[in-house]
């Protein structure tokens, strides 16, 4: 394969930091550290045994001057993240040491890796499957204790060994079906053909069970996009606080593609939720009050949760009714917050389109918080058990191939029920078979390969 070579990477973000990590991998990682590389004991990389730790200097090998001090890991082939000869320089996580440290190693003859590289090896040499080398990248984005779950799940193989063993019985299905196409004056038996029914009936199910759970689980992978919306002065900005104060969820604030989106994640329940325009939240007062409604509104498109506030202290208003004729055919929560306030709305107006139950809420005091969070978990993943056992679908590549297996296999009990010639039938369900394939990465092509990895960061 392509392995032949050496790369090398600054694997740690850039930044200031307690350490920083350039990552060799190849069959000339050890050489290549060797040759910028001293220890006070004069012990050497080459000799040290696999997960083995060494202190020492990286060096300028010209002239001998220190560069970083250093701590040198080594994970010897075949036992090492790529399968391949592993070096880990642990520099002191500054940029210009980890910068000046890579220099050197390229000048020794490695290779800078691309995106992903390292973990493209992984799979490339046969340490872990397509779907496991994608879990990597689930791991590393997941935003929620949910979404790590799931992304570890898939990385120890549970998808794995599910897609392959219905991909086994395709395989054994379809060599029952050619060896009777090897003997054409034979016909299927009546019991044989009923059993075959039976068991693509049995893995159709299982490929609807795995649909099932990807649209429940893509909100804990992308996050659920949520608009916080309603009039100015209701208390959108004193809510998104409240719930930020508590769940903000460990990422900061990711700045969209024009300096006024900005997104906030929250935790609620272990979901992420990705609440959209923020900013048009928060700057409300700076802009004109129309075109702040206007802005608050233009969300809503997007979003697959909505959560409109009233204020329940004063009676609807003009700008009221255009929140509700904008959210009627939204998945919205109606949160009616100021609670803490006498009363003076009319809560009739809402009974007409409401799904989920009206909320209320005092943002200020925090009252009805609990509420809100487990109306929003419910709104959306109403089955979703915390310690569900199984395994779960995330990724949209996966589910269209899915998809796809499913249709052919579809197609393959119709083949089989209606007597079609049996060449159909191995047809479709090779095709099934194919498709499970790629999940896995037992079919590929180097286009799948490049589109998978792209997304990776260099270094991993
Ligand atoms: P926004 O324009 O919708 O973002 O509203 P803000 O969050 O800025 O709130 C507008 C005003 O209402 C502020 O003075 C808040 O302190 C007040 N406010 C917000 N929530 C509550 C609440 O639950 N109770 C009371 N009494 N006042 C609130």
């Amino acid at each position: 394969m392509f392995t032949d070579d050496t790369i090398a990477a600054i694997s740690t973000p850039l930044g200031e930091g307690g350490i920083g990590i350039v990552r060799l991998s190849g069959k000339d990682s050890v050489k290549i550290a060797e040759n910028i590389f001293s220890s006070p004991k004069n012990k050497t990389i080459k000799e040290s045994g696999s997960y083995r730790v060494i202190y020492g200097y990286i060096r300028e090998p010209s002239t001998g001057k220190e560069i970083d001090e250093v701590l040198i890991t080594i994970m010897r082939s075949p036992y090492s993240y790529t399968r391949e000869d592993v070096v880990e320089i642990n520099c002191h996580g500054g940029m210009v040491a980890l910068r000046k440290t890579l220099e050197l190693v390229l000048k020794q003859g490695a290779r800078l890796a691309e995106p992903g590289e390292f973990t493209k090896r992984a799979f490339i040499n046969g340490r872990i499957d397509l779907s496991q080398a994608e879990a990597v990248l689930d791991l590393i984005r997941s935003k929620t204790d949910e979404s790590r779950r799931i992304a570890i799940e898939q990385l120890q193989g549970g998808m794995s060994e599910k897609i392959t063993a219905l991909r086994d019985r395709l395989t054994e299905l379809c060599a029952h079906v050619e060896a009777y196409i090897d003997f054409p004056e034979e016909e299927i038996e009546t019991a044989s053909k009923h059993d075959m029914l039976e068991t693509m009936k049995d893995i159709d199910r299982e490929l609807q069970t795995l649909l099932k759970t990807y649209d429940e689980a893509r909100f804990f992978r992308e996050g659920l996009s949520t608009a916080i919306v309603g009039r100015p002065n209701v208390g959108k900005s004193s809510l998104l606080n409240a719930l930020l104060k508590r769940d903000r969820a460990i990422v900061t604030e990711i700045p969209g593609t024009t300096r006024d989106v900005i997104e906030e994640y929250l935790n609620i329940n272990g979901l992420p939720l990705r609440v959209m325009d923020t900013a048009g939240i928060r700057d409300v007062r700076e802009i004109a009050e129309k075109e702040g409604v206007k802005r608050s509104l233009r969300s809503i498109e997007d979003a697959d949760l909505v959560i409109a506030l009233f204020d329940h202290s004063e009676p609807l208003k003009e700008e009221d009714y255009e929140v509700l004729e904008k959210i009627k055919d939204k998945n919205t929560i109606v949160v009616l917050n100021k609670c803490d306030l006498p009363a003076a709305i009319d809560e009739s107006a809402f009974s007409s389109f409401i799904i989920h139950p009206l909320s209320l809420i005092s943002a200020t005091r925090g009252d009805g918080l609990e509420e809100l969070k487990e109306k929003i978990f419910e709104s959306c993943i109403k089955d979703w058990k915390e310690d569900r056992q199984g395994v779960v679908i995330t990724n949209l590549r996966h589910k269209i191939l899915i998809d796809d297996a499913k249709a052919s296999l579809d197609r393959a009990l119709s083949a089989l029920a209606e007597n079609q010639p049996l060449e159909i039938l191995a047809l479709e369900l090779r095709d099934s078979m194919d498709r499970l394939g790629e999940i896995v990465g037992a079919v590929t092509t180097e286009d799948i390969l490049d589109k998978i990895f792209n997304d990776f960061c260099i270094g991993k």
